[in-house]
């Protein structure tokens, strides 16, 4: 008999109104898939890219990227997973926003005893992206203890993992973030300074900061708002890094901008080039794994969601009224 789980399904591209729970069936797993049935659910701004069409999707289609549970069925030719485990994973593909789902096996992984469910469905997907930003993504220069480096919207899910992991490494960390009060939580969690983007100038500010040398490198997932001015905060040699587009898609530009600025270096990076096989994946969930466990990086799960508020928590989220990570615990 064919299982039938609730899930979100949208028919159309739009507004958080779109997001509909309907019956859908779960397929058994093929060969390197598994079944979960999801404990809670983690939601992140690239679920909105999803829902709005900025990132191309088939329609009708699910959402979310990022869950934790129990697995339910084990393709064939998956080995390091059996009937029970506690799971938690990021995947490229959405679909999460379910009480089940059968995924791509490589992105799942046992979750320790020690780290709950919760904390498993919000920390995947925003964890792994703060440490390959910080643990990957690095100038040509290096990045080395006391080096300092801006990180854009601080106070957010990645942002405040960030932070913190940014603090154990040694760095520096500038954060920007929208009020006053989210720059106060951004340096509770780690953040050596902050600055008000909506009510402060932040090149004048990270110039004052640095004393006029601009950061080795900075991590932008702002996007439209601050690209031109996050590429007047590099040094020489430094490097952009350009991860999402929460005001909007960064504009076209022309490389030859980059050489009077300092010979500068852009990337755009993705999570999921990252966690493109199940080696990278395990390695890197076992370094996050670590810091969480060690309490060097704590997940900071500011709001928890029943699967009915769902729409509500996309509001509060593309509003800007939002701080760290928020999830959805299944009922
Ligand atoms: P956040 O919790 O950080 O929420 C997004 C934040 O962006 C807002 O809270 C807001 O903070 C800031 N922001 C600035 N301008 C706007 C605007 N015009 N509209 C809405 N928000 C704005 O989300 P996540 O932690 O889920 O993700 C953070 C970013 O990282 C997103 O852009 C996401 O797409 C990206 N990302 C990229 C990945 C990758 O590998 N490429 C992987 C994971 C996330 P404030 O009010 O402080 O400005």
């Amino acid at each position: 008999m064919t299982e039938m789980s609730r899930a979100i399904r949208m028919q159309s591209h739009g507004s958080a109104d779109v997001l509909e729970w309907v019956d859908v069936p779960v397929t058994e797993p093929g060969p390197q898939e598994v079944r979960v049935r999801h404990h809670a659910l983690g939601i992140n701004y690239i679920d909105i890219y999803f829902r709005t069409g900025l990132y191309p999707q088939t329609l009708p289609g699910g959402l979310g990227q990022e869950a934790s549970g129990v697995v339910e069925a084990v393709g064939t030719e998956v080995k390091h997973l059996k009937v029970g485990d506690r799971v938690a994973y990021a995947t490229n593909l959405p679909g999460s926003y379910a009480e089940h789902r059968t995924l791509n096996a490589a992105h799942v992984c046992v979750l320790p005893d020690d780290i709950s469910f919760e904390t498993g469905a919000a920390m995947m997907l925003k964890g792994l992206t703060a440490q390959y930003l910080l643990l990957k993504c690095k100038p040509v220069e290096g990045l080395n203890r006391g080096d300092q480096v801006l990180f854009h919207a601080a106070a957010g899910g990645v942002g405040l993992l960030a932070c913190q992991w940014a603090r154990a490494l040694g760095y520096e960390l500038i954060g920007t973030a929208g009020s006053d009060d989210k720059c106060e939580l951004a340096r509770e969690f780690g953040a050596a300074h902050t600055i008000n983007y909506r009510s402060q100038n932040f090149v004048e500010e990270v110039k004052r900061l640095t004393q006029g040398q601009g950061v080795k490198v900075v991590y932008d997932s702002v996007g439209k708002d601050t690209w031109e001015g996050s590429l007047d905060c590099l040094r020489p040699f430094g490097l952009m890094v350009s991860f999402g587009n929460s005001s909007g898609a960064v504009p076209a530009f022309a490389p030859g901008v980059l050489g009077p600025k300092g010979s500068l270096y852009v990337t755009r990076q993705t999570l999921f080039t990252h966690l493109r096989t199940r080696e990278s994946t395990q390695q890197m969930a076992d370094a996050l794994f670590e810091v969480v466990r060690k309490g060097q990086v704590k997940i900071p799960i500011t709001r928890t969601y029943s699967m009915e508020q769902l729409r509500e928590a996309h509001v509060a989220l593309e509003s800007r009224a939002t701080t760290g990570c928020m999830i959805v615990t299944m009922t």
